[in-house]
Protein backbone atom coordinates (compact mmCIF):
# COMPACT_ATOMS: atom_id res chain seq x y z
CA UNK A 1 0.00 0.00 0.00
CA UNK A 2 2.66 2.22 1.04
CA UNK A 3 4.36 1.26 -1.53
CA UNK A 4 1.44 2.25 -4.15
CA UNK A 5 1.27 5.69 -2.61
CA UNK A 6 4.69 6.30 -3.10
CA UNK A 7 5.03 5.63 -6.90
CA UNK A 8 1.91 7.65 -7.08
CA UNK A 9 3.57 10.36 -5.76
CA UNK A 10 6.68 9.99 -8.03
CA UNK A 11 4.80 9.44 -11.20
CA UNK A 12 2.93 12.80 -9.92
CA UNK A 13 5.99 14.56 -9.46
CA UNK A 14 7.34 13.19 -12.57
CA UNK A 15 4.69 14.66 -14.51
CA UNK A 16 5.08 17.55 -13.23
CA UNK A 17 8.33 18.03 -14.11
CA UNK A 18 7.89 16.78 -18.16
CA UNK A 19 5.39 19.56 -17.99
CA UNK A 20 7.50 22.00 -16.83
CA UNK A 21 10.16 20.98 -18.86
CA UNK A 22 7.63 21.19 -21.98
CA UNK A 23 6.78 24.38 -21.31
CA UNK A 24 10.48 26.07 -20.66
CA UNK A 25 11.41 23.98 -24.17
CA UNK A 26 8.26 25.97 -26.10
CA UNK A 27 10.38 28.85 -25.51
CA UNK A 28 8.45 32.21 -25.73
CA UNK A 29 5.67 32.27 -26.96
CA UNK A 30 4.28 29.93 -24.11
CA UNK A 31 5.68 32.07 -20.88
CA UNK A 32 2.96 34.66 -21.10
CA UNK A 33 -0.13 32.23 -20.49
CA UNK A 34 1.97 29.96 -18.38
CA UNK A 35 2.66 32.94 -15.77
CA UNK A 36 -0.73 34.00 -16.10
CA UNK A 37 -2.33 30.69 -15.09
CA UNK A 38 0.46 30.14 -12.65
CA UNK A 39 -0.60 33.25 -10.70
CA UNK A 40 -4.25 33.16 -10.87
CA UNK A 41 -4.16 29.53 -9.45
CA UNK A 42 -3.53 28.74 -5.26
CA UNK A 43 -4.32 26.57 -3.00
CA UNK A 44 -7.29 26.67 0.25
CA UNK A 45 -4.56 28.48 1.95
CA UNK A 46 -4.60 30.64 -0.75
CA UNK A 47 -0.34 29.97 -1.38
CA UNK A 48 -0.19 30.79 -5.19
CA UNK A 49 1.30 27.52 -7.33
CA UNK A 50 3.97 29.22 -8.44
CA UNK A 51 7.76 28.76 -8.64
CA UNK A 52 9.39 31.01 -6.56
CA UNK A 53 11.80 33.50 -7.92
CA UNK A 54 15.24 33.67 -5.38
CA UNK A 55 18.17 35.03 -5.49
CA UNK A 56 21.39 33.82 -4.43
CA UNK A 57 25.60 33.12 -5.37
CA UNK A 58 25.80 30.13 -7.37
CA UNK A 59 28.93 28.96 -8.53
CA UNK A 60 29.25 28.79 -12.38
CA UNK A 61 32.13 25.76 -12.83
CA UNK A 62 35.12 24.24 -11.03
CA UNK A 63 36.75 27.35 -10.84
CA UNK A 64 35.84 27.94 -6.64
CA UNK A 65 34.37 31.50 -7.50
CA UNK A 66 30.65 32.02 -6.92
CA UNK A 67 28.34 34.86 -8.20
CA UNK A 68 24.60 36.64 -8.06
CA UNK A 69 22.44 34.13 -9.72
CA UNK A 70 18.82 34.34 -9.76
CA UNK A 71 16.68 31.38 -10.19
CA UNK A 72 13.44 29.57 -9.27
CA UNK A 73 12.16 27.11 -7.01
CA UNK A 74 9.54 24.79 -7.02
CA UNK A 75 5.99 26.26 -5.14
CA UNK A 76 5.40 25.85 -2.16
CA UNK A 77 3.84 22.19 -2.14
CA UNK A 78 1.12 20.68 0.65
CA UNK A 79 3.91 19.17 2.87
CA UNK A 80 6.93 22.41 2.23
CA UNK A 81 7.42 25.48 4.37
CA UNK A 82 8.88 28.15 2.17
CA UNK A 83 11.43 30.10 4.37
CA UNK A 84 12.77 33.70 4.27
CA UNK A 85 16.76 33.15 4.82
CA UNK A 86 18.06 35.54 7.22
CA UNK A 87 21.33 33.89 7.54
CA UNK A 88 23.84 31.19 5.53
CA UNK A 89 26.89 29.90 6.75
CA UNK A 90 30.17 28.62 5.13
CA UNK A 91 31.10 24.80 5.41
CA UNK A 92 34.18 23.56 3.65
CA UNK A 93 31.97 21.30 1.80
CA UNK A 94 30.21 23.90 0.03
CA UNK A 95 34.08 24.26 -1.55
CA UNK A 96 34.76 21.04 -1.99
CA UNK A 97 32.06 20.45 -3.69
CA UNK A 98 31.55 23.31 -5.97
CA UNK A 99 34.81 22.73 -7.02
CA UNK A 100 34.37 19.12 -8.04
CA UNK A 101 36.60 17.11 -5.68
CA UNK A 102 33.80 14.92 -4.93
CA UNK A 103 32.94 14.26 -8.43
CA UNK A 104 31.48 16.42 -11.45
CA UNK A 105 29.07 18.39 -10.48
CA UNK A 106 25.75 20.42 -12.51
CA UNK A 107 26.29 24.16 -12.74
CA UNK A 108 25.08 26.69 -12.11
CA UNK A 109 24.50 25.48 -8.52
CA UNK A 110 24.18 27.11 -5.48
CA UNK A 111 26.00 25.82 -2.35
CA UNK A 112 24.92 26.38 1.72
CA UNK A 113 23.76 23.68 4.10
CA UNK A 114 23.66 25.13 7.25
CA UNK A 115 20.63 27.89 6.54
CA UNK A 116 18.00 29.67 9.29
CA UNK A 117 15.50 32.03 8.60
CA UNK A 118 11.88 32.72 9.37
CA UNK A 119 9.15 30.17 8.24
CA UNK A 120 6.60 32.72 5.50
CA UNK A 121 4.19 30.62 4.12
CA UNK A 122 3.42 26.65 4.73
CA UNK A 123 1.32 24.26 2.94
CA UNK A 124 -2.07 22.53 3.56
CA UNK A 125 -0.83 19.60 5.16
CA UNK A 126 1.89 21.60 7.14
CA UNK A 127 1.20 21.16 11.40
CA UNK A 128 5.11 21.29 12.62
CA UNK A 129 5.46 24.99 11.54
CA UNK A 130 3.13 27.94 11.17
CA UNK A 131 3.73 31.57 9.40
CA UNK A 132 6.21 33.49 11.45
CA UNK A 133 8.07 30.19 13.12
CA UNK A 134 12.22 30.30 13.49
CA UNK A 135 13.72 27.62 11.33
CA UNK A 136 16.63 25.84 10.28
CA UNK A 137 17.90 23.53 7.21
CA UNK A 138 21.18 21.22 7.25
CA UNK A 139 22.47 18.91 5.18
CA UNK A 140 18.95 17.56 3.58
CA UNK A 141 16.23 18.22 2.32
CA UNK A 142 13.77 15.07 1.88
CA UNK A 143 14.28 11.28 2.00
CA UNK A 144 11.62 7.86 1.53
CA UNK A 145 10.26 8.50 4.93
CA UNK A 146 8.99 5.22 5.15
CA UNK A 147 12.35 2.81 5.56
CA UNK A 148 13.23 1.72 9.00
CA UNK A 149 16.05 4.11 8.70
CA UNK A 150 14.02 7.19 8.06
CA UNK A 151 11.16 6.01 10.36
CA UNK A 152 13.69 6.04 13.02
CA UNK A 153 15.27 9.41 12.61
CA UNK A 154 18.39 8.33 10.29
CA UNK A 155 16.91 10.27 7.31
CA UNK A 156 20.82 10.44 6.62
CA UNK A 157 21.01 6.78 5.83
CA UNK A 158 17.84 5.83 4.08
CA UNK A 159 17.69 2.45 3.22
CA UNK A 160 16.96 3.48 -0.28
CA UNK A 161 19.33 5.72 -1.15
CA UNK A 162 16.40 8.68 -1.14
CA UNK A 163 18.22 11.06 1.24
CA UNK A 164 17.96 13.86 -1.16
CA UNK A 165 21.22 16.48 -0.05
CA UNK A 166 20.67 20.42 0.12
CA UNK A 167 22.05 21.22 -3.22
CA UNK A 168 23.68 19.27 -6.33
CA UNK A 169 21.33 16.47 -5.83
CA UNK A 170 18.70 15.56 -8.72
CA UNK A 171 15.53 16.87 -8.27
CA UNK A 172 12.57 16.64 -10.60
CA UNK A 173 10.45 18.85 -8.64
CA UNK A 174 13.45 21.55 -8.71
CA UNK A 175 13.07 24.13 -11.80
CA UNK A 176 17.05 23.46 -12.22
CA UNK A 177 17.19 19.93 -12.03
CA UNK A 178 18.74 20.32 -9.11
CA UNK A 179 18.24 21.50 -5.50
CA UNK A 180 19.95 24.38 -5.06
CA UNK A 181 21.46 25.53 -1.73
CA UNK A 182 21.01 28.09 0.96
CA UNK A 183 23.68 31.14 -0.30
CA UNK A 184 19.71 32.51 -1.01
CA UNK A 185 17.20 34.44 0.18
CA UNK A 186 14.93 31.88 -0.37
CA UNK A 187 14.16 28.15 0.02
CA UNK A 188 11.12 25.81 -0.18
CA UNK A 189 11.83 22.46 1.98
CA UNK A 190 9.53 19.75 3.17
CA UNK A 191 8.62 20.46 6.68
CA UNK A 192 10.01 17.40 7.97
CA UNK A 193 13.34 18.21 6.86
CA UNK A 194 13.20 21.94 9.16
CA UNK A 195 13.77 22.04 12.00
CA UNK A 196 12.49 24.50 14.78
CA UNK A 197 14.90 27.67 16.46
CA UNK A 198 14.48 28.30 19.66
CA UNK A 199 14.54 31.86 20.72
CA UNK A 200 17.30 32.35 23.19
CA UNK A 201 19.92 31.20 20.43
CA UNK A 202 20.30 34.12 17.32
CA UNK A 203 20.02 33.39 14.23
CA UNK A 204 23.26 33.93 13.08
CA UNK A 205 24.64 31.34 15.54
CA UNK A 206 22.22 28.59 15.11
CA UNK A 207 23.22 28.23 11.49
CA UNK A 208 26.30 26.75 11.88
CA UNK A 209 25.18 23.94 14.29
CA UNK A 210 22.65 22.78 11.05
CA UNK A 211 26.14 20.72 9.51
CA UNK A 212 29.29 21.61 11.95
CA UNK A 213 27.15 20.92 14.90
CA UNK A 214 25.14 18.06 14.16
CA UNK A 215 28.27 16.43 12.82
CA UNK A 216 30.26 16.64 15.70
CA UNK A 217 27.54 16.22 18.20
CA UNK A 218 26.03 13.03 16.75
CA UNK A 219 29.31 10.66 17.12
CA UNK A 220 30.12 12.46 20.47
CA UNK A 221 27.11 11.05 21.96
CA UNK A 222 27.33 7.77 20.15
CA UNK A 223 30.38 7.50 21.47
CA UNK A 224 28.61 8.05 24.92
CA UNK A 225 32.28 8.49 27.07
CA UNK A 226 32.46 9.33 30.84
CA UNK A 227 32.79 12.60 32.45
CA UNK A 228 36.07 13.19 32.78
CA UNK A 229 37.37 10.70 29.54
CA UNK A 230 40.10 12.16 27.72
CA UNK A 231 38.46 12.94 24.06
CA UNK A 232 40.35 14.27 21.51
CA UNK A 233 39.26 16.57 18.63
CA UNK A 234 41.96 16.90 15.10
CA UNK A 235 41.27 20.02 13.39
CA UNK A 236 39.99 23.14 14.97
CA UNK A 237 38.07 24.68 12.13
CA UNK A 238 34.17 24.70 11.84
CA UNK A 239 33.44 21.31 12.62
CA UNK A 240 36.14 21.01 15.20
CA UNK A 241 35.78 24.00 17.58
CA UNK A 242 32.05 23.04 17.97
CA UNK A 243 33.17 19.41 18.44
CA UNK A 244 35.74 20.94 21.35
CA UNK A 245 33.20 23.08 23.27
CA UNK A 246 30.30 19.80 23.27
CA UNK A 247 32.92 17.87 24.28
CA UNK A 248 33.89 20.01 27.15
CA UNK A 249 30.62 20.86 27.87
CA UNK A 250 29.59 16.99 28.60
CA UNK A 251 32.61 16.79 30.89
CA UNK A 252 35.57 15.13 28.74
CA UNK A 253 39.00 16.42 29.60
CA UNK A 254 39.57 17.51 25.70
CA UNK A 255 43.03 17.85 23.55
CA UNK A 256 42.18 20.09 20.93
CA UNK A 257 45.04 18.58 17.95
CA UNK A 258 45.93 21.77 15.57
CA UNK A 259 48.27 22.56 12.63
CA UNK A 260 47.52 26.65 13.09
CA UNK A 261 50.18 27.75 16.22
CA UNK A 262 47.90 31.02 16.24
CA UNK A 263 44.60 29.32 17.38
CA UNK A 264 45.89 28.04 20.82
CA UNK A 265 44.84 31.52 22.87
CA UNK A 266 41.54 30.90 21.28
CA UNK A 267 41.13 27.20 22.24
CA UNK A 268 42.67 27.36 25.49
CA UNK A 269 39.28 30.04 26.43
CA UNK A 270 37.26 27.10 25.53
CA UNK A 271 37.94 24.89 28.21
CA UNK A 272 40.46 22.22 27.02
CA UNK A 273 42.98 20.35 28.94
CA UNK A 274 45.90 21.10 26.20
CA UNK A 275 46.25 22.59 22.83
CA UNK A 276 48.83 20.26 20.93
CA UNK A 277 50.27 22.58 17.57
CA UNK A 278 51.15 19.49 15.33
CA UNK A 279 54.24 19.68 13.83
CA UNK A 280 55.00 19.42 10.15
CA UNK A 281 56.20 15.65 10.38
CA UNK A 282 53.55 14.75 13.07
CA UNK A 283 56.27 13.89 15.49
CA UNK A 284 55.05 15.25 18.59
CA UNK A 285 51.75 12.92 18.41
CA UNK A 286 54.41 10.06 19.68
CA UNK A 287 54.00 11.67 23.18
CA UNK A 288 49.96 11.34 23.14
CA UNK A 289 50.24 7.56 22.29
CA UNK A 290 47.29 5.63 24.09
CA UNK A 291 46.06 8.79 25.64
CA UNK A 292 42.75 9.17 24.59
CA UNK A 293 39.44 7.12 25.22
CA UNK A 294 38.06 8.56 21.91
CA UNK A 295 38.93 10.59 19.38
CA UNK A 296 37.12 12.75 16.60
CA UNK A 297 39.11 13.93 13.82
CA UNK A 298 37.90 17.03 10.91
CA UNK A 299 40.58 17.34 9.00
CA UNK A 300 38.88 18.06 5.26
CA UNK A 301 42.37 16.75 3.55
CA UNK A 302 44.09 14.15 3.38
CA UNK A 303 47.15 13.43 5.76
CA UNK A 304 48.16 10.89 7.11
CA UNK A 305 46.03 9.61 10.08
CA UNK A 306 48.02 6.86 11.48
CA UNK A 307 50.12 9.28 14.09
CA UNK A 308 46.35 10.26 15.52
CA UNK A 309 44.97 6.70 15.35
CA UNK A 310 48.09 6.00 17.59
CA UNK A 311 46.65 8.46 20.32
CA UNK A 312 43.73 6.74 21.29
CA UNK A 313 43.84 3.95 24.05
CA UNK A 314 43.23 0.15 23.05
CA UNK A 315 39.98 -0.66 21.76
CA UNK A 316 39.22 3.08 21.73
CA UNK A 317 36.90 4.60 19.25
CA UNK A 318 38.39 7.17 16.96
CA UNK A 319 35.89 8.74 14.09
CA UNK A 320 36.26 10.59 11.20
CA UNK A 321 34.13 13.64 9.76
CA UNK A 322 36.02 15.40 7.69
CA UNK A 323 35.83 14.28 4.36
CA UNK A 324 38.68 14.52 1.76
CA UNK A 325 38.89 15.11 -2.02
CA UNK A 326 38.02 12.24 -3.53
CA UNK A 327 36.99 11.23 -0.26
CA UNK A 328 40.64 8.98 0.49
CA UNK A 329 41.79 8.14 3.87
CA UNK A 330 45.88 7.67 4.15
CA UNK A 331 45.46 4.92 6.85
CA UNK A 332 48.33 2.29 8.20
CA UNK A 333 46.95 -0.84 9.32
CA UNK A 334 49.58 -1.64 11.59
CA UNK A 335 48.43 1.79 13.55
CA UNK A 336 44.72 0.16 13.82
CA UNK A 337 46.20 -3.78 14.39
CA UNK A 338 49.05 -2.66 17.12
CA UNK A 339 45.57 -1.04 19.39
CA UNK A 340 42.78 -2.85 17.92
CA UNK A 341 41.56 0.66 17.48
CA UNK A 342 37.48 1.11 16.53
CA UNK A 343 37.82 3.35 13.31
CA UNK A 344 34.81 4.46 12.06
CA UNK A 345 33.84 7.81 10.10
CA UNK A 346 30.66 9.44 9.97
CA UNK A 347 28.34 11.50 7.92
CA UNK A 348 25.82 14.60 9.65
CA UNK A 349 23.15 13.07 11.61
CA UNK A 350 19.43 12.60 11.60
CA UNK A 351 16.84 15.17 11.82
CA UNK A 352 15.62 14.29 15.40
CA UNK A 353 19.45 14.53 16.52
CA UNK A 354 19.38 17.60 14.15
CA UNK A 355 16.81 19.53 16.77
CA UNK A 356 18.49 17.89 19.50
CA UNK A 357 21.93 19.76 18.85
CA UNK A 358 20.19 22.92 18.69
CA UNK A 359 18.16 22.65 21.96
CA UNK A 360 21.34 21.45 23.22
CA UNK A 361 23.28 24.54 22.56
CA UNK A 362 20.84 27.28 22.94
CA UNK A 363 20.06 25.96 26.33
CA UNK A 364 23.56 25.54 27.30
CA UNK A 365 25.11 28.75 26.34
CA UNK A 366 27.46 26.78 23.22
CA UNK A 367 27.92 29.12 20.49
CA UNK A 368 29.75 29.09 18.01
CA UNK A 369 32.70 31.73 16.91
CA UNK A 370 31.25 33.52 13.93
CA UNK A 371 32.03 36.14 11.49
CA UNK A 372 29.35 37.77 9.67
CA UNK A 373 30.25 38.85 5.66
CA UNK A 374 28.27 40.10 3.04
CA UNK A 375 27.40 38.15 0.10
CA UNK A 376 29.86 40.04 -1.93
CA UNK A 377 32.56 38.93 0.41
CA UNK A 378 32.10 35.29 -0.40
CA UNK A 379 34.71 34.75 -2.73
CA UNK A 380 37.60 36.01 -0.37
CA UNK A 381 35.94 33.82 2.48
CA UNK A 382 36.18 30.65 0.56
CA UNK A 383 39.77 31.52 0.39
CA UNK A 384 40.21 32.04 3.73
CA UNK A 385 38.71 29.22 4.70
CA UNK A 386 41.35 26.91 2.47
CA UNK A 387 44.38 28.87 3.97
CA UNK A 388 43.01 27.97 7.76
CA UNK A 389 41.91 31.74 8.21
CA UNK A 390 38.47 31.18 9.13
CA UNK A 391 37.94 32.12 12.70
CA UNK A 392 35.42 29.78 12.94
CA UNK A 393 33.04 30.17 10.64
CA UNK A 394 31.80 32.39 7.85
CA UNK A 395 27.70 33.08 8.14
CA UNK A 396 26.76 35.07 5.05
CA UNK A 397 23.73 37.69 5.50
CA UNK A 398 21.24 36.49 3.54
CA UNK A 399 19.89 40.67 3.49
CA UNK A 400 22.54 41.22 0.87
CA UNK A 401 21.89 38.58 -1.45
CA UNK A 402 19.12 40.69 -2.73
ZN1 LIG B 1 28.77 21.01 6.01
ZN1 LIG C 1 14.24 5.96 3.70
Amino acid sequence: MKEDKHHQKSTQSRKQFLQRSALAGAGLSLAAPFQLFAETSSDLNGIAKTNIKTKGYAAKDTSGVLSPWEFERRPVGDDDVLIDVKFASICHSDIHQMKGHWGPQQYPQVPGHEIVGIVTAVGKNVTKFKVGDRAGVGCMVDSCMECDSCKHGDEHYCERGETLFTYGYPSEESPTGITQGGYSDKIVVRDHFAVHIPEHISFEEAAPLLCAGITTYSPLITADFNIGDKVGVAGIGGLGHLAVKLAVSKGAEVYAFTTTADKVKDIEKWGVKEVIVVDDKQSNLVGYRQLLDYMICTIPYEFNSAPYISCVKPYGTFTYVGMPEGFSLNMNNIALASSRVNFNASLIGGIPETQEVVHYCADNGIRPEIQIINADQINQAWKDVEDKKARYRYVIDAATFG
